[in-house]
Formats: structure tokens, C-alpha cells, sequence
């Protein structure tokens, strides 16, 4: 670039000062100033071109009008290899056009957008400017309008025959506990709104929903009559690892054979004596409970924790053997049945104390009565309480307590209830 005259730098310097530091303006003056010599070649650009704008933008929903961007400069290498939208787990084709100026380009997606949950736009390929410099940045994320959000609560899930209609649903199933999802359809059945849930183990089902992606709760189906404590084999519901906070055990209701947590943690990490397992998601809360114990005076140990189907079957034989059968209903649960297969339930007993059993009521025992008036503070209930069995199903077991975390836990407290009563209340027993 040709050297700026002398005398004319000075003037430039003179009006940025009587500027008052605003940026100078260029006099007309400057416009005159000697042209670049012919023969310079464009000084090559040391910087990566940048995206300037994209819309949507970061986070934004994506929708079939697709993605335009804008650089900062020209770029090449702009063409259908170039830029791809990419799934989670896979690749999906995009038109890619590339207006004339170089600076901004258009990718619209193909058909099979409604299928995925969110998108990662990808420029792949050599997309760079005239001087060979590379995009600074090369992806973003999207996500679509058909994500399924899903409020607290219970929902119901259908499945339809070939022709829709809520009374010929062939299936009615318990969804549980769910967050996101995501949904291809929307449509009306019967006058109800439902969304076509496609992701996750509730793929193929319906929900109750608007068009915008809102699951509704289900609250159509009354929550019928706790049962009665019969001694019978239905399976449970909400029977998801995930729900262990929510699944009803009782002398109905039972868990599947195969039903074994993988987060089975020793009892040690929670400053108990070892060799008896807890789940990961009870032993923080479990932790705190035996330092507050601890601190209270009440020096707790475990009898027993979690129990395998199997491992039931030892109990409730061994019980039997030692009571009878119809005491041993009373008592202990039958194979499937026991909360201590669910890996949140210990049976709590004083350190160097006898089986808690033994004594006439633990309850009053130090450790007992520290239970019993502190264990929900820190999320743990006692499922059977004195004078409750007809409607827990078993006989005062001032020992057993389950994790369920601090929020139900406050709240079955709150109600004065037993587990069973709260959690059938909330309809977690039928759906
Ligand atoms: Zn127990």
C-alpha cells in the first residue's frame, strides 16, 4: 500500500483529536489519495471466515422452511457435499443452495425431519474463503417442534387398532414418570387430542396432547378403591428402575423374577456396617440420616437390605419354617412381593443389638424412636406403622424402612397415611 504523504497524516491526526474521539471521518480530500499500485496482489485475508447470522439460531426450532446463514465474506465449496443436517445417530439429506454473492447459503431438510428430536447443522466439506481460511465454525444445534413435553404427573398411553378411537384402544398402559419425547402426529380421536409418541420405550403410543407438543395429564381415569390385602400375584406397576420412588408393594401387587437394580451400592459407603447393599440414589440421603443418628445419640446398623427374588424365597421358606405359612404372610412377604427387592428398604436394628424383632417394640428402643420421629426428614419411611396392617398389608414392623426421597417422603409424613394408602392415592398403583 502506498505510503500515506506526510503532511496529509498530520491533517487525519488534527481532525481525530477536534473529534473528540469519535472515529475520524474521512474527508473528501482522501478520497483523492494516490490509487494502489496495479500490481499488488490482494493481501490474503489471515481470518476464518465467520457465520454472521443463521437462523434459526442456536437452540432454535427447525421446521421445513430449513436454515439460511450468512458469512462474513465469500465462500466456496459451498454445494451439496458441503453442508449436511445431521440426526443424532445419523445423517439426513439437505437441498443446499448458495446465492451468488458467496455470503449466505439456504439448507432446507428433507421429509424425514419430523422423526428426529433434535438436529446438529453441520458444514461439512471445504467451506472456506477466497484466501483458503477454513469456517471458524462449522456447527450448531436445533431442535424440532414435535418434542414431546411432558408436565409432573400420571399419563396414560394408548395403542389404536387400524382405525383410531379411545374406546378401541387395544392397549392402556401406565407411561410413569417421563420428561421428553418426542411425537410425529398429532390428531384428534374421538374429540380428544393425542400425540403419537416415537421415541423411547413409549413409542407407538398415544397421549393425550396438543399440536404444540404439550402432553396432558391423564386425568380421566378416577384412581379406584385401595385393594384389599389379598394374597394373590398381579404384577406391579411403575415397575421401571426409574420409579422406585412411586412402585406399590404389597400382598397383591409383585415385581418380575428378573426385577434386580444395577446400582447396588454397599451399605459401608453410607457409614453403616457392609455387606448388605442399597441402591446409589439412597445413599446420600442414607448418609446423612445415620450422622444425624449418629449425632442424636442413636447408634443404628443394618439387619438386612436388599433382597434378590431368590434371596425372598430363602426369607419367606425360612420364616415359614419357623412360624408356619399363615404367620409368615403376616410377616414377610412372599417371593416378588417384598420392597426389599426394589434395593430401598433396610431393616434397621441398635449396633450389637438383637434382631429387631425380638424386642417387644423396637420402636421404643433409642435407635427406633430416633427413626420414627426423624427418618422422613431425610427421605425414609416406615412402610408398616403399629396398628396399620389392614391396610399395609403386614404386621408393625417398627425396623422396615424404604427410600422413597425427601418429596414424597414430607409428604406421606404430612398425610399420616401409610406408604401404601399415599402412593395408591396418587394412582401410582394402577397406572
Ligand atoms: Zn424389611
Amino acid at each position: 500500500m502506498a505510503k500515506l504523504p506526510l503532511a496529509l497524516a498530520s491533517l487525519v491526526l488534527v481532525l481525530g483529536s477536534a473529534s473528540c474521539g469519535s472515529s475520524p471521518i474521512p474527508s473528501a480530500s482522501q478520497s483523492l489519495e494516490p490509487t494502489p499500485s496495479p500490481t499488488a496482489a490482494p493481501t490474503p485475508d489471515a481470518l476464518a471466515p465467520a457465520i454472521v447470522t443463521q437462523e434459526p439460531g442456536e437452540g432454535g426450532l427447525l421446521d421445513a422452511s430449513g436454515v439460511t446463514v450468512t458469512f462474513s465474506e465469500p465462500v466456496r465449496g459451498v454445494d451439496g457435499a458441503s453442508f449436511q443436517l445431521t440426526l443424532d445417530d445419523g445423517v439426513i439429506g439437505a437441498l443446499v443452495s448458495l446465492d451468488p454473492s458467496g455470503r449466505a447459503a439456504t439448507l432446507v431438510p428433507s421429509a424425514i425431519l419430523s422423526f428426529a428430536s433434535s438436529y446438529t447443522v453441520t458444514l461439512t466439506g471445504l467451506v472456506h474463503d477466497l484466501a483458503g481460511n477454513r469456517l471458524a465454525r462449522t456447527s450448531w444445534n436445533l431442535a424440532t417442534t414435535n418434542r414431546v413435553s411432558f408436565a409432573p404427573g400420571a399419563y396414560t398411553g394408548y395403542q389404536f387398532g387400524d382405525s383410531p378411537s379411545h374406546l378401541a384402544a387395544l392397549k392402556r398402559s401406565t407411561l410413569g414418570s417421563l420428561s421428553t419425547a418426542t411425537a410425529s402426529a398429532w390428531q384428534t380421536i374421538d374429540g380428544a387430542g393425542y400425540l403419537l409418541v416415537d421415541t423411547g420405550i413409549w413409542a407407538g403410543y398415544w397421549v393425550h396432547g396438543e399440536p404444540d407438543g404439550t402432553a396432558q395429564d391423564d386425568v380421566t381415569a378416577p384412581v379406584p378403591a385401595l385393594p384389599a390385602c389379598d394374597y394373590v400375584d398381579l404384577p406391579a406397576m411403575r415397575v421401571g428402575y426409574g420409579q422406585w420412588g412411586t412402585t406399590v408393594l404389597d400382598t397383591v401387587f409383585q415385581l418380575p423374577g428378573g426385577y434386580a437394580p444395577g446400582d447396588l451400592l454397599d451399605t459401608s459407603q453410607a457409614g453403616l456396617n457392609g455387606s448388605f447393599f442399597i441402591r446409589a440414589i439412597a445413599v446420600q440421603d442414607l448418609g446423612a440420616m445415620i450422622d444425624a443418628a449418629t449425632a442424636a445419640g442413636a447408634h443404628l446398623a443394618v439387619q438386612s437390605a436388599y433382597r434378590s427374588y431368590t434371596g425372598q424365597v430363602l426369607t419367606f421358606n425360612g420364616w415359614v419354617s419357623e412360624v408356619g405359612y399363615a404367620e409368615a404372610l403376616k410377616t414377610s412377604a412372599r417371593p416378588g412381593h417384598s420392597e426389599h427387592q426394589l434395593g430401598t428398604a433396610i431393616d434397621f436394628k441398635t449396633v450389637g443389638g438383637i434382631a429387631p424383632w425380638r424386642y417387644a417394640d423396637w420402636a421404643t428402643s433409642t435407635e427406633g424412636a430416633w427413626l420414627a420421629a426423624n427418618a422422613w426428614k431425610f427421605g425414609w419411611v416406615m412402610s408398616y406403622p403399629k396398628g396399620t396392617s389392614a391396610v399395609s398389608c403386614y404386621r408393625y414392623e417398627p425396623w422396615h424402612y424404604r427410600y422413597v426421597g425427601r418429596t414424597t417422603a414430607a409428604a406421606v409424613h404430612e398425610s399420616g397415611a401409610t406408604l401404601r394408602e399415599w402412593l395408591w392415592a396418587q394412582g401410582y398403583g394402577v397406572r
